[in-house]
């Protein structure tokens, strides 16, 4: 299955805006990374603001946690839902 965003349509870095050596992750990963790829609950990012740096949302739980609560929002607009089917979705509320 092709990753998509319902969060974002251009693949530009979600945080620093770049097109260049653009990464798509999966917000909710673990074990819920297979969901995330599902319900397109995914953004694209640049390498350094992946992976490829302390700055990276691998290593910034900072950044971490804000893209999560973001995405918890649209999903729950995207697929008309409540807090309560994310949480049995996603195990639990970023909210
Ligand atoms: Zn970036
Ligand atoms: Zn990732």
């Amino acid at each position: 299955m092709d990753r998509f965003s319902i969060l974002q349509d251009e693949k530009r870095c979600l945080v620093c805006d770049t097109t260049q050596n653009i990464h798509t992750h999966e917000v909710f990963y673990g074990r819920n990374r297979q969901k995330s790829i599902e319900d397109g609950c995914c953004v694209y990012l640049c390498g350094r603001h992946h992976n490829q740096s302390k700055y990276g949302i691998h290593f910034n739980q900072e950044l971490n946690l804000s893209v999560k609560k973001t995405m918890e929002t649209v999903w729950l607009k995207h697929y008309r839902k409540t807090i309560d089917d994310f949480i049995e979705r996603f195990g639990r509320n970023y909210l």
